[in-house]
């Protein structure tokens, strides 16, 4: 993990934040997909006792994450479901 120096982290992570960026229009967040499985923000209604129904999101819990891919320690933005997945793989 500490073998690659920190400067080419860095560069590969701003790289990885304009692809995002410019994919994804109109998002005031970073990633709001999963590399991974591809979970990516639903819509539907808050319902009140009243049964008045006004608009929601359910976003799903998107994390920054290390992940290694044949040998070389790489930045995904993974969905915590994939995280916990992935943990259990490796042990
Ligand atoms: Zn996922």
């Amino acid at each position: 993990m500490r073998k690659i120096p920190a400067y080419a982290n860095i560069v590969w992570i701003c790289s990885i934040i304009a692809e995002t960026s410019s994919s994804i229009k109109g998002e005031t967040s970073l990633a709001t997909r999963c590399d991974l499985c591809g979970r990516h923000p639903v819509s539907g209604n808050s319902v009140s006792h009243s049964e008045r129904k006004t608009k929601r999101r359910w976003r799903p819990n998107i994390q920054k994450s290390r992940v290694f891919v044949d040998g070389a320690s790489r930045v995904a933005f993974l969905c915590t479901r994939c995280m916990r997945t992935l943990a259990k793989s490796e042990a």
